[in-house]
């Protein structure tokens, strides 16, 4: 079977690098980038079936970057990973925008983000 294909785009390169290691160790084949524009090009590049995305980047904001994603790949799911504070508001635009999921940072562990990774692959169809 193929390995499962996860963009993570994240301006803060030492949470990107955590989350490559620790997904390619869990058979992921996992492309990141720190930018939303990069992050863009990588997800029509690779394809990936997950895109865990920071809300806050240079270039194109997590957003915009959401929106696009879903647009173009409505199959492909997106999690989203923020620090913002706000009692729920932003993640509940997040989902109206149609985000999978909304994760608070810092991320208390990488355990609830995997078993979320995995629902959100078992509702994509397959290639
Ligand atoms: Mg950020």
């Amino acid at each position: 079977m193929a390995k499962p294909v996860l963009v993570a785009i994240d301006d803060e390169a030492e949470f990107t690098k955590t989350i490559q290691q620790f997904f390619n160790n869990r058979g992921y084949e996992v492309h990141v980038a720190v930018t939303g524009t990069d992050g863009l090009e990588l997800v029509e590049l690779h394809r990936p079936r997950v895109v865990l995305v920071d809300l806050k980047l240079p270039g194109i904001h997590g957003d915009e970057l959401l929106q696009q994603v879903r647009q173009r790949h409505p199959d492909t799911r997106v999690i989203v990973i923020t620090a913002y504070n706000d009692g729920g508001k932003t993640r509940d635009r997040l989902l109206a925008l149609g985000a999978f999921a909304h994760f608070d940072k810092p991320l208390s562990s990488l355990r609830d983000l995997t078993s979320m990774i995995q629902r959100a692959l078992s509702t994509v169809p397959s290639d």
